[in-house]
C-alpha cells in the first residue's frame, strides 16, 4: 500500500489531506503536527474575532468532525519532525521514531519572527492557538496596548482590541499599515481609519527598546526612536514571520527562505517530495516566489494532491493572490499584485465602502483593494484573472457606484 505522510496540519497540510481523498487516494496518510491539539484549528481568527470572543480552538476547526473522519489519517500531534532521509525515503521524528513514506508532504509553515526587545510576562507574539490564548488574558478593557509592527497581525489585533476596550498604539518605522503590500498612499487610507476609531499611530518611527518597570502600575515602557516613551500594559511584537525549515538544514533539500520547488512544487534536487504553503519558494520563470496566504496555501494543496497522483500530468502553480482582513467595520479584500504606483480609488473612503485598482505597466488591473463591496470584488476578480484593462474596470465600478449612490 502507498503511504503519503504530510508534516504539517495547518491549512496546507489538512487542505492536501483532503484534496487526496477527494481524488480518490486510497492508500495510507499520515499527518505529523508539532503542535500539541487535539484538533486542526484555522489561524486567520486568531487575530481577528477569536481573540475576544472567548471560546477555545474548538470553535474555529480547519475542517469539522466529519470531514476529520473522512480523511481516514493517522493524526500525530504533539511530535515535531526533525529530519528527511530522502535517499531512504524516511522522515525522522524528535522522538527518535520514523516514518517511511513513498512521497512526502512539507507543509510546515511560518512562525512569529520574535521580539528582539526581549520576551517575557506582558510582551506577545501572535502566530499559534496558544499565542492567542496568552494575549487574551492580557486584553483587559482599560488597559494600553502597544502593538509593534503595523502588518496584518498588528492592523487586525489593533481594531480587535480596540473594540474590546483598549486603548491601543501601533509603532512601525514605515509610513502607513499594511503598506508594504498596499503601498504608503493607500495605507494611509487605512491609518486615517485607524485613527478615526482611536488608535493613536506611530508610523515613520522604530522601537530602540522595551523596559520593565514593574513597581510603578505601568509594566512596560516601549521607548521609540525619536525620543517618545509609551507607558504599556501589554505589547504585541507583530513584525513578520520566519519560515519553519531547520529541522531540513541536514536533509537534502535546497533551502533558501524556504524549501525550493519546482513549477509542479516538487522539490528540487529530491524524488517524491512536495511543498505547500508558506514554506514553499516554487520556480516562476527565471525567478523563485513565496506567498505567506491562506489561499496560496489551500490552492497549492489541491495542485499538489493532483501532481502526486497524476504522474505524467502534472500541472504547474500559478497563484490566484487573495488575501482578507477585518478591521473594525471594514470587510477588506485584496485580489492580484497590489502596490503599483499608479491607482485609483473608486466609491468612498470616509464612508467605507471603495475599491482601490492598481494598473500594470500594460495597463492592465493587476490588483486591488476592495473594501465593504461584494458586487465590485466579483468584477474585479475577474478583470484581474483576464488582466482587462485598467479603466474599464474602473468605468464599470463607477457605473456600479453610481447606481449604489442613487440608491441611497
Ligand atoms: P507583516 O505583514 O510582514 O508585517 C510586519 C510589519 O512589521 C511590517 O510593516 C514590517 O515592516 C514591520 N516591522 C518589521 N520589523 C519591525 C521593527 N523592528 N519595528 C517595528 N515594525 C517592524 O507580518 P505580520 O503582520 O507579523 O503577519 C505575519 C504573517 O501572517 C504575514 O505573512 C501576514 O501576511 C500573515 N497574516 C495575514 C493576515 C491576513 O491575511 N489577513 C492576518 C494576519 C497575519 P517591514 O516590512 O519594513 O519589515
Amino acid at each position: 500500500m502507498t503511504r503519503i505522510v504530510i508534516v504539517g496540519a495547518s491549512v496546507g497540510g489538512v487542505k492536501t489531506a483532503q484534496a487526496l481523498r477527494n481524488e480518490g487516494f486510497d492508500g495510507e496518510l499520515v499527518l505529523v503536527e508539532q503542535e500539541n491539539i487535539a484538533h486542526p484549528y484555522d489561524k486567520p481568527p486568531l487575530s481577528k474575532f477569536h481573540l475576544t470572543s472567548g471560546q477555545d480552538i474548538s470553535a474555529i476547526p480547519l475542517v469539522d468532525a466529519g470531514s476529520m473522519d473522512s480523511v481516514n489519517a493517522t493524526w500525530k500531534f504533539g511530535v515535531a519532525a526533525s529530519d528527511v532521509d530522502a535517499t531512504n525515503h524516511n522522515l525522522v521524528l524528535e522522538d527518535g521514531s520514523s516514518i517511511s513514506y513513498d512521497k512526502l508532504v512539507i507543509a510546515t509553515g511560518a512562525r512569529a519572527r520574535r521580539s528582539p526587545w526581549g520576551e517575557g510576562p506582558g510582551i506577545h507574539v501572535l502566530r499559534t492557538a496558544q499565542d492567542a490564548e496568552e494575549l487574551r488574558t492580557d486584553l483587559l478593557p482599560g488597559r494600553h496596548l502597544v502593538i509593534i509592527g503595523g502588518g496584518f497581525i498588528g492592523a487586525e489585533v489593533a481594531a480587535t482590541a480596540r473594540k474590546a476596550g483598549l486603548s491601543v498604539s501601533i509603532v512601525d518605522p514605515l509610513p502607513a499599515p499594511m503598506s508594504r503590500v498596499l503601498n504608503m498612499e493607500v495605507g494611509d487610507i487605512f491609518r486615517s481609519k485607524h485613527e478615526a476609531e482611536g488608535i493613536e499611530a506611530y508610523f515613520g518611527v522604530g522601537v530602540d527598546g522595551i523596559d520593565r518597570v514593574p513597581d510603578e502600575g505601568v509594566s512596560k515602557l516601549v521607548r521609540l526612536s525619536d525620543g517618545t516613551v509609551l507607558e504599556a500594559d501589554t505589547v504585541l511584537v507583530g513584525i513578520g514571520a520566519q519560515v519553519n525549515t531547520e529541522w531540513l538544514n541536514n536533509s537534502a533539500l535546497m533551502l533558501d527562505n524556504g524549501v525550493v520547488c519546482n513549477e509542479y512544487l516538487q522539490a528540487t534536487e529530491v524524488e517524491d517530495i512536495f511543498v505547500v504553503g508558506d514554506v514553499c519558494r516554487w520556480q516562476t520563470g527565471e525567478t523563485t516566489t513565496r506567498l505567506e496566504h491562506w489561499t496560496n496555501a489551500t490552492d497549492q494543496a489541491l495542485l499538489v494532491a493532483h501532481n502526486m497522483l497524476n504522474v505524467g500530468d502534472e500541472r504547474s502553480y500559478t497563484p490566484n493572490e487573495y488575501v482578507w482582513s477585518d478591521q473594525f467595520d471594514w470587510k477588506i479584500q485584496v485580489v492580484g499584485h497590489t502596490g503599483a504606483a499608479e491607482f485609483h480609488i473608486v466609491g468612498n473612503t470616509t464612508v467605507g465602502r471603495f475599491a482601490v485598482i492598481y494598473t500594470g505597466g500594460s495597463g492592465e488591473a493587476c490588483g486591488a483593494v476592495i473594501v465593504n463591496w461584494p458586487r465590485a470584488l466579483v468584477k474585479t476578480r475577474q478583470a484581474v484573472m483576464r488582466n482587462a484593462p485598467s479603466k474599464t474596470l474602473r468605468e464599470e465600478l463607477i457605473a456600479l457606484d453610481s447606481k449604489l449612490a442613487k440608491h441611497v
